[in-house]
C-alpha cells in the first residue's frame, strides 16, 4: 500500500483536509475515522516515502527475477488520483526529474545496467515493449499505426499450454533506455483521458506496459534441473517483497548441448498494469459517454475484483474451479499473471485526507483480499532437445536398443 501526500492540486475544503490515514510498524495502516481500523500488508509506504523508496524496498527484486526468466507483474490500483501513475511512472519522460521517476524508467534503468555487466556477459538478450490501453472493453495498441480515428485492435487467445497470446500486437525492438522511454511517451500521448469532477488528468482506462526479454545463456550441467514432474511443486520464493509463494521460472524453449554447457533460450514478460480509476461511478457524477466509461471501467475491476476473490479466498479456492476470467477483457489478459505463472505485486494507492475516506477503506480492503492469492506454480520447463528431431531419433534409437537387450 502506499499512500500519497496530501497536494495543493487536492483543492480540498479544509474541513475535509484531515488526514485519516497512518502507518504503523510492523507494515500496517490505521484508519482514523469514527471507528479505528488497522490493515496489514507486506509493504506499507506512508507520504514521506520516495519513489527510491518504493522501488528499492518493493521492485528491485522483481526486476533481477525478471532477468533470471521469471515472468513479473506489478499492478497499480486506487482511485482516481490516489498516484497509480506516478508510482508506475507510466506517463514518464525523458525530462522527468530523477527523483521523480516512478517503478518503468527505474526498471528499465536496472535492467539495462544488468544486461551490460560483466555478470550477464555471456548472455545475448533480445527486449521488445507493447503499450495497450482498455477502454471500454475495447483492446488498443498504444504503438500501433493508427488508421484514421480508430487505432488497431488486439485480440486473445490461448495457446494449448494456457500462455495467453495477444494477437495483432505491435511490438517494438528496444536497445536503451532512452528507446524504452521514446515508446512509453508516444504510448501515454495516445491514451484516452477525460475529465471528471476528481480530477481532470484522470484516465478513464487501463494501461499495460509490456517488456518481453528474451535471452540465450549457457546453464552448465550442474545447473541444469531434471525436467518438473506434472503437480511437483517448483522451488518457491520467499514471500517477500509483496510476493505470494508461487510461480516458476525458466520459461525454457529450446536448449542443445555445447561444450561450454547447454544453450538454453529462456523468455520472460514483465506486465506494468496502470488501472483505471476505482472509485464508484456515483461519485465522480459522470454523464453521458463519461457514465458509459465509468461503467465498463468498473466491470473490468470489478471482474478482476471476483477473480481476487475466487483466488485468494482460502475456504473458496478449494472448491471453485472456475475462476471467472472471461468476464473482461482485463482478467482475460492477466489471466496467467493471476494465479498463474507470474510473480505479482499489486500497489494499492490510497490519499490520506477523510474526503476519500470511503474509496480509501474499500481499497484496503480490496487489497486485502489480493494479498491471499496464491499463484500456483507450474513449471515452463522443456527437457534438452525437444524440438530438435535429430536428438529424438537419437533417442528413439537409443530406447529402441535398451529395449532389446532388456528384453533378450
Ligand atoms: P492516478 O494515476 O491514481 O489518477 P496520479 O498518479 O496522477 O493519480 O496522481 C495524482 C496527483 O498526485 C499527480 O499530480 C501526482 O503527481 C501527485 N502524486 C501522487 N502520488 C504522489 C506522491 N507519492 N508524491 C508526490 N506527489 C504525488
Ligand atoms: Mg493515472
Amino acid at each position: 500500500v502506499r499512500i500519497r501526500p496530501i497536494t495543493t492540486q487536492d483543492n480540498l475544503p479544509t474541513r475535509f483536509q484531515r488526514q485519516v490515514l497512518t502507518t504503523s510498524a510492523p507494515n500496517q495502516v490505521v484508519v482514523q475515522a469514527d471507528k479505528k481500523q488497522v490493515f496489514s500488508y507486506d509493504y506499507v509506504f506512508g507520504p514521506e516515502s520516495t519513489q527510491q523508496d518504493v522501488y528499492d524496498k518493493a521492485i528491485v527484486k522483481l526486476v533481477d527475477n525478471f532477468l533470471e526468466g521469471y515472468n513479473v507483474t506489478i499492478l497499480a490500483y486506487g482511485q482516481t488520483s490516489s498516484g497509480k501513475t506516478h508510482t508506475m511512472g507510466t506517463a514518464d519522460s525523458h525530462s522527468i526529474p530523477p527523483e521523480s521517476k516512478g517503478i518503468i524508467p527505474r526498471a528499465m534503468q536496472t535492467l539495462f545496467s544488468s544486461m551490460n555487466s560483466a555478470h550477464y556477459k555471456s548472455r545475448k538478450f533480445s527486449l521488445k515493449v507493447s503499450f495497450i490501453e482498455i477502454y471500454n472493453e475495447d483492446l488498443i495498441d498504444l504503438l500501433g499505426e493508427s488508421f484514421g480515428d480508430s487505432r488497431p485492435q488486439v485480440t486473445i487467445r490461448e495457446d494449448t499450454k494456457g500462455n495467453i497470446i495477444w494477437n495483432g500486437l505491435q511490438e517494438m525492438r528496444v536497445n536503451s533506455v532512452d528507446e524504452v522511454m521514446g515508446f512509453l511517451a508516444r504510448g501515454s500521448a495516445n491514451r484516452q483521458v477525460g475529465a471528471t469532477d476528481m480530477n481532470a488528468q484522470s484516465s478513464r482506462s487501463h494501461a499495460i506496459f509490456s517488456v518481453t526479454m528474451i535471452q540465450q545463456k549457457y546453464v552448465g550441467t550442474s545447473a541444469t534441473q531434471a525436467p518438473a514432474r506434472p503437480g511437483t511443486p517448483s522451488k518457491m520464493l520467499e514471500p517477500k517483497f509483496g510476493l505470494r509463494p508461487q510461480s516458476s521460472m525458466n520459461n525454457l524453449r529450446q536448449s542443445r548441448r555445447f561444450d561450454e554447457g547447454e544453450l538454453v533460450t529462456v523468455t520472460s514478460k514483465f506486465h506494468f498494469v496502470d488501472l483505471a480509476g476505482s472509485e464508484r461511478l456515483k461519485r465522480s457524477a459522470a454523464v453521458g459517454d463519461r457514465a458509459k466509461e465509468g461503467i465498463s471501467i468498473n466491470s473490468g475491476l470489478l471482474a478482476l475484483g471476483n477473480v481476487i476473490s475466487a483466488l485468494g479466498d482460502p475456504n473458496k479456492a478449494k472448491h471453485t474451479t472456475h475462476i471467472p476470467y472471461r468476464d473482461s477483457k482485463l482478467t482475460r489478459l492477466l489471466q496467467d499473471s493471476l494465479g498463474g505463472n507470474a510473480q505479482t505485486l499489486m500497489i494499492a494507492c490510497a490519499s490520506p485526507a477523510e474526503y476519500n475516506l470511503n474509496e480509501t477503506v474499500n481499497t484496503l480492503k480490496y487489497a486485502n483480499r489480493a494479498r491471499n492469492i496464491k499463484n500456483i506454480a507450474t513449471v515452463n520447463q522443456e527437457e534438452a532437445g525437444w524440438h530438435d528431431i535429430e536428438h529424438l531419433q537419437n533417442m528413439v534409437l537409443k530406447l529402441r536398443s535398451e529395449i532389446k537387450s532388456l528384453k533378450s
